[in-house]
């Protein structure tokens, strides 16, 4: 499982551009779906079973990143960011720009400490300030190295092994949603009505390739598989974040858009109980994903969020424990086997 996920988080594809994930994906769910297509908006849909109930279980594929804006006559590239970055945190970082002759790699350049004014180093760099150096002397280098405008870029966080069973990675939100869509696609054989798993585009700039999956496949119920908050660091108070890495699946109650609907909720807690996995309860008054916005497709479509709890999440380094994913795929693949007692 780990060696699947350290291909789904080494395919860089921020949102806009998720072709490189979304063929990982679609080479493994051809081994495990009935059905695998790719729909018009760059969705990856792949399908199991059938008859009713219809059941949706979905993962954005789509990352954090940054696209380039500008190359000045120096050679540095100017950027935009493309999702919910702390802006902060992007200073003298390595970056990967993906031009026409394959990736290169930058830096955020950052003014030494040793000629930043005392009032400077109070404040954050600005977006605007920032830009990328990859070693050129002018602009023309820049392009000889297949630079344009337009081209995204990706962040350096690559994977490692942290203590026991957690992992660290750039872009764990959400490779590990997807990595579980695989997951039980492959484990869910014994199960009435049909299964559909979702890989979905530029969730992070909105929720924007889930609403027409949804519409069109118009589920009965429909679950998205996502990264979410963890609590338990030194810089979080009680009562800030409920849920703590290694305590098992998260059930999202609320977030900044939506609740769980109360049917799916029954489903969620009934299936924990039954198959005793630790679960989870999140109130959130920040952040949404895909199943956020079911309640608005159609006339309404019955959804929940089961997340696995991360640390310092929209940064290059989150923090995550395996055994959480564990749970939410042996959860999942529970749920979807009782579905057609709740739908
Ligand atoms: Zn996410």
């Amino acid at each position: 499982m780990e060696k699947l996920l350290r291909r789904l988080i080494e395919a860089p594809a921020i949102s806009g551009f998720e072709k490189n994930i979304r063929d990982v994906m679609q080479k493994e769910l051809k081994k495990y779906a009935d059905s695998v297509r790719v729909d018009k908006i760059g969705n990856l849909i792949a399908m199991k079973g059938k008859g009713s109930p219809k059941i949706m279980l979905s993962a954005h594929m789509d990352e954090l990143g940054l696209i380039v804006k500008y190359i000045d006559k120096d050679g540095f590239i100017k950027f935009e960011t493309v999702g919910g970055w702390d802006e902060r945190i992007l200073p003298a970082n390595k970056v990967r720009i993906y031009g026409s002759k394959g990736p290169v790699v930058g830096v955020i350049g950052s003014k030494s400490v040793h000629i930043s004014e005392d009032e400077e180093r109070k404040k954050p760099i600005k977006l605007k300030d920032m830009f990328i150096d990859i070693g050129s002397k002018n602009k023309k280098e820049t392009e000889k190295a297949g630079i344009s405008i337009g081209d995204f870029i990706t962040n350096y966080g690559e994977f490692s092994n942290l203590n026991g069973s957690r992992i660290t990675a750039y872009g764990c939100d959400n490779r590990i949603g997807c990595l579980e869509l695989i997951e039980i696609m492959k484990s869910v054989n014994k199960f009435k009505g049909t299964l559909y798993v979702v890989g979905t585009v530029q969730e992070e700039i909105g929720l924007i390739g889930v609403r027409g999956s949804m519409f069109g496949i118009n589920p009965d119920a429909m679950i998205s598989l996502d990264t979410s908050l963890g609590g338990d660091t030194p810089d979080m108070k009680p009562g800030d974040v409920s849920a703590k890495l290694g305590d098992g699946p998260v059930m999202e109650i609320r977030d900044a858009m939506s609740f769980v609907n109360p049917r799916v909720r029954k489903w969620i807690t009934e299936t924990a109980k039954k198959t005793k996995i630790p679960l989870q309860h999140l109130v959130l008054n920040a952040g949404a994903q895909d199943s956020s916005v079911a309640a608005v497709v159609r006339e309404g479509i019955p959804s929940g969020a089961v997340s696995v709890p991360s640390r310092y999440l929209h940064t290059p380094v989150e923090v995550i424990d395996m055994d959480d994913v564990k749970n939410s795929i042996r959860l999942v693949s529970e749920m979807v086997n009782t579905a057609h007692k709740y739908f």
